[in-house]
């Protein structure tokens, strides 16, 4: 392979981060070669993360939406059920569509793929082991590692994929449970606890700590949290796993209160452990080459992406920062345009997160409680979604837009919006927040009507001055 020629960017990983540092790389003109083990491109996000996960989230809430809200709107039908199978393969096909697109791209920016696992020889040598046999030689000028992260366990419980999972084996059920356990109320559990509730699942969430998704504002997470319990799905917060046992046909599930106390039983058919993910390092031979981790396994990086060893840089989750493909993206990007001798610029305070259930949460900037403990003087304005003639004429009308804007200048702190489609509306509050604007700014902004973003509008208008619908 011309792998074994000097490349200028040898980037290892081709998950989000990798992929896109390779293609930018490249159409800066710099000879890239990409190193992935998995066999296909895209990563965690494309192969078992975020595509197959909303794939399901869609195909669940279809069928959602025609047991319940279809005959609502006047469409009838006799008999609604799922094809698991057909599901699934739906979502596998979307996987493997994007997965060949990638490789469509590294081909049209001329980025040599080469398909194994890559262990530092020297700050400048990857030997890979190839997936087809035998071992290469990779040389690069600089080395980008994209190797991403991978599931945390739990100590004392086993995944198999099979009746205990990790967010993999969630997307992969042949049957769907009758009931399901998720251990850890973080977005992954949520979004994968929603998808197998729809489909009849009884699902219960247990969590360590005392609220669901940690990040999120607190008056957000409070209605959220009382939407998917109207959604049937029932939460244990404050609850520690203490043992899982799988030696019968049902799994029992010993826990007892956070803070100690009684003990008591809970029965699954399959228990998801989605307690985070950890930076994956493993077999990278950092050691080889003296490239530094901190105590929870990232790579430190400087505002160059840079790591400790000269021409060694690191992107994405195995650096600190959000784990987000979106962050990681924005990494690879910047971290190519460096090496290049460009400027690149990443503002992790503006990274949006989003919750794609349904309705869907996203965010930007900071929360109430943030704010608060930072001792800035705020306003906040807020605009429900039942005041939003869109959301109520396709009556979907679960929600609400929040805006933290500074007392003093009215610029814009932080964005909080909880309705269908929520991922898609938050785009403008990183805009306002990248640009520094005022809620004014984005009152003042002409909104179509009618849409659920004129909710934002509102919620601006609710900030410095009045709403004029609700
Ligand atoms: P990864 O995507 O993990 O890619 C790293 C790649 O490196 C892997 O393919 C791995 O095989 C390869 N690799 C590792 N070591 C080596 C080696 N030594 N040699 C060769 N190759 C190697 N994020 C969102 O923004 N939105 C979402 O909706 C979302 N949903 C998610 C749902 C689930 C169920 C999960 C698990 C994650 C989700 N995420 C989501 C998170 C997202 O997937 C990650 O933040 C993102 O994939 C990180 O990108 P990355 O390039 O840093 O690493």
């Amino acid at each position: 392979a011309s792998g074994s020629d000097e490349n200028d960017v040898v980037v290892i990983g081709g998950g989000p981060g990798g992929y896109v540092a390779a293609i930018k790389a490249a159409q800066l003109g710099l000879k890239t070669t990409c190193i992935e083990k998995r066999g296909a491109l895209g990563g965690t996000c494309l192969n078992v993360g975020c595509i197959p996960s909303k794939a399901l989230l869609h195909s669940s809430h279809m069928y959602h939406e025609a047991k319940t809200t279809f005959a609502k709107h006047g469409v009838k039908f006799d008999n609604v059920s799922v094809d698991l199978a057909e599901m699934m393969g739906q979502k596998d096909k979307a996987v493997s569509t994007l997965t060949k697109g990638i490789e469509g791209l590294f081909k049209k920016n001329k980025v040599t793929y080469v398909k194994g696992h890559g262990k530092f020889l020297s700050p400048s040598e990857i030997s890979v082991d190839n997936i087809d046999g035998g071992t290469t030689v990779v040389k690069g000028k600089n080395i980008i590692i994209a190797t991403g992260s991978d599931v945390k366990g739990l100590p004392g419980i086993t995944i198999d994929e099979k009746r205990i999972v990790s967010s993999t084996g969630a997307l992969a059920l042949t049957e769907i449970p009758k009931k399901l356990i998720v251990i850890g109320a973080g977005y992954i559990g949520l979004e994968m606890g929603s998808v197998w509730a729809r489909l009849g699942s009884e699902v219960t969430v247990v969590e360590f700590a005392p609220d669901i998704v940690p990040s999120m504002d607190g008056e957000i997470r409070k209605q959220f949290q009382r939407l998917l319990e109207k959604q049937k799905m029932k939460f244990m917060l404050k609850t520690k796993v203490v043992a899982v046992d799988t030696s019968t046909d049902i799994i029992k599930m010993t826990i007892e209160p956070s803070a100690g106390g009684d003990q008591t039983e809970l029965e699954a058919d399959v228990v998801l452990v989605s307690a985070g993910r950890s930076p994956f390092t493993s077999g990278l031979g950092l050691e080889n080459i003296g490239v530094e981790t901190d105590k929870i396994g990232r790579i430190p990086v400087d505002s160059k992406f840079s790591t400790n060893v000269k021409g060694v840089f690191a992107i994405g989750d195995v650096i600190p920062g959000p784990m987000l493909a979106h962050k990681a993206e924005e990494d690879g990007i910047a971290c190519a345009e460096f090496i290049a001798g460009k400027e690149g610029h990443v503002d992790y305070d503006k990274v949006p997160g989003v919750v794609y259930t349904h309705p869907e949460v996203a965010s930007v900037g900071k929360t109430e409680e943030q704010v608060k403990e930072l001792g800035i003087a705020y306003t906040v304005g807020k605009f429900p979604m039942l005041g939003n003639s869109r959301a109520k004429s396709i009556d979907d009308a679960d929600g609400l837009v929040k805006i933290i804007a500074e007392k003093e200048t009215d610029k814009v702190l932080g964005v909080h919006i909880m309705c269908s489609n929520a991922g898609e509306l938050i785009h403008e509050a990183s805009l306002a927040l990248t640009y520094d604007a005022s809620s004014e700014d984005i009152a003042r902004t002409c909104h179509a009507h009618p849409t659920l973003s004129e909710a934002v509008k509102e919620a601006a208008m609710a900030t410095y001055d009045k709403p004029i619908h609700i």
